[in-house]
């Protein structure tokens, strides 16, 4: 921690993969997605910080789960997607809302993205992206409540963000989606060189991210439904010649779910 009252981003672990990105300066914290109260009850404490936001980004129990027992100490807001039951919010928001976090001198703008669920969010502000299980490093989350059409729209919602965007994903999935990425895009030097690095970083326990936009585009094949190499792979895999991008997304999706 710098002596500046600049925020910065650290990841908790919780459950199995699941990261609750955590926003501090010196004296507060906001966490994202909570689905467990302990790890982030014991950061507080730790390093002395009261809690002054939660953010989440859809309803599933591993990104919301603990929010009731934090909120069982202390009396914060409680920002999360309009159109999702979740009964601890305080502050539903949908797209065009703004989260205002004074105590980190934070502004985030709100993104619906659904795909995921039907009203998943993500917050955008500070050259980040909290994106929860919508785009991942190298992959994106499962159709459970919306359409191909939706999802892929909502990635290329994200994937029009500038280059720089770190983002911060709900899951340590990356080296699994990058097999599965090189399965369609074998030729992608800068695939190949991400499985390298990324590799490294896990051989140390290492978080694979913050990954960037900018990376997502060169190496995520959900967000290459034009490029011709991952046209060409969706269409063997299907059996069947297919263009439309939205057609491309949903056929490596459904290959991706049986990978
Ligand atoms: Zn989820």
């Amino acid at each position: 921690m710098s002596d500046t009252d600049k925020f910065e981003v650290v990841p908790l672990r919780a459950f199995k993969d699941n990261y609750i990105w955590t926003l501090r300066n010196r004296r507060y914290a906001a966490v994202v997605d909570p689905g467990d109260a302990q790890p982030v009850l014991d950061y507080l404490q730790r390093e002395r910080l009261e809690l002054c936001a939660i953010l989440a980004t859809h309803h599933h129990p591993d990104h919301v789960g603990g929010i009731s027992e934090l909120l069982a100490s202390r009396s914060v807001p409680v920002y999360g997607p309009r159109g999702e039951p979740i009964a601890t919010l305080t502050h539903p928001v949908h797209e065009g809302d703004e989260v205002e976090i004074v105590q980190l001198g934070l502004r985030f703008r709100v993104l619906d993205i659904p795909g995921h669920t039907r009203a998943h969010i993500a917050y955008y502000g500070a050259n980040s992206l909290f994106c929860g299980d919508t785009l991942f490093a190298c992959g994106c989350g499962r159709l459970f409540e919306g359409t191909a059409q939706q999802m892929a729209a909502s990635l290329a919602k994200l994937a029009a963000l500038p280059d720089a965007t770190l983002v911060y994903s709900g899951h340590e999935y990356t080296l699994a989606n990058i097999d599965f990425a090189r399965a369609v895009e074998p030729d992608n030097a800068e695939l190949a060189a991400r499985a390298a690095s990324e590799s490294e970083k896990r051989r140390h326990e290492r978080p694979t991210l913050p990954s960037t936009i900018a990376r997502e585009r060169q190496t995520n094949p959900f967000l290459r439904c034009t490029q011709p190499a991952v046209i060409a792979a969706a269409s063997k895999h299907l059996g069947a010649a297919v263009s439309d991008p939205v057609q491309v997304f949903a056929a490596i999706r459904q290959w991706k779910n049986n990978y």
